[in-house]
């Protein structure tokens, strides 16, 4: 497969050749940064460890470049920086045991524009080659402007493929802002309790996005015991640790329904819950 970005990066964990990696792939993440898919969607890289039958694909879009730096990593360069990152990325790729792993390596500038034609031509392409039963991507709530970005440029590249093309199931997943906002009926529960070691290791490859002075790896536990505890008032918990997700599977089988008018519906939903608990027991 070739990309629009020289610096592209494709790697397969077990040394299949590209096109079997990524017709073994059932479950893929398109994520803005390195680390992102870790974070939203271990759901989909538990649901496919260890199994013959199944394969998690990774996306990421941008190239990482212009994080913060401490410690260790004080004095690199952005370009050293970038390939930290890179390099962290396929090493969560080998432990997670991924069908494949692709680095597209877009400035995040050009991810915000709109109709960016590198972007959408890559992920188009990678569409083209593989049709997942589940997508996971950022949400279009989200507070992150890559992370929506993102979100967007994805829908709109699985929107341009034919119908019967496109993934069975869409879900837009929580970082930047949780989705504990949705209505339960609303809410795609996707429980996390399965392969803890994994996702403690996972989440603790990217020391550099750590140690530039944010626990992202205790903070995304301590998100999914929290939704876990918190999700049922009564009942005892099920499972102990949840991700919650917006159902954007609607998105991609009607093209005009709108992304915004379809977001206000549930922030409609849940104004009226808010309302009418206030109403009946004011
Ligand atoms: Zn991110």
């Amino acid at each position: 497969m070739r990309f629009s970005r020289p610096d592209a990066d494709v790697f397969v964990p077990d040394g299949a050749p590209m096109p079997e990696a990524l017709r073994r792939a059932t479950h893929v993440c398109v994520g803005a940064h390195q680390d992102d898919q870790e974070f939203m969607a271990f759901h989909g890289i538990a649901e496919c460890f260890g199994r013959k039958d199944r394969g998690f694909a990774g996306v990421v879009v941008t190239n990482g470049g212009g994080s913060s730096r401490t410690g260790i990593y004080a004095d690199y360069t952005d370009e050293e920086m970038i390939r930290v990152r890179v390099r962290e990325q396929r090493k969560a790729a080998t432990i997670g045991d991924y069908a494949c792993e692709i680095q597209l390596m877009h400035p995040s500038g050009d991810v915000k524009k709109p109709g960016h034609p590198g972007v959408l031509a890559d992920l188009r392409a990678i569409f083209e080659a593989v049709t997942p039963e589940v997508l996971y991507v950022h949400n279009p709530a989200d507070k992150h402007d890559t992370h929506v970005a993102v979100c967007l440029r994805t829908l709109a590249a699985v929107r341009s493929l034919p119908r019967e093309r496109r993934p069975k199931r869409v879900l837009g997943c929580e970082i930047w802002r949780d989705l504990d906002w949705l209505n339960d009926g609303d809410k795609l529960v996707l429980p996390v309790d399965r392969f803890k070691n994994l996702a403690a290791s996972l989440s603790g490859v990217f020391d550099s996005q750590i140690t530039g002075g944010k626990r992202y790896d205790a903070a995304v536990a301590g998100r999914r015991m929290a939704h876990a505890t918190f999700f049922e008032s009564h009942a005892t918990d099920k499972a102990d640790a949840l991700n919650f997700a917006m159902d954007l599977t609607p998105l991609v089988a009607d093209d005009a329904l709108d992304v915004f008018a379809y977001t206000q519906g549930l922030i409609r939903k849940f104004e009226d819950e808010v309302r009418d608990r206030l109403a009946r027991l004011g």
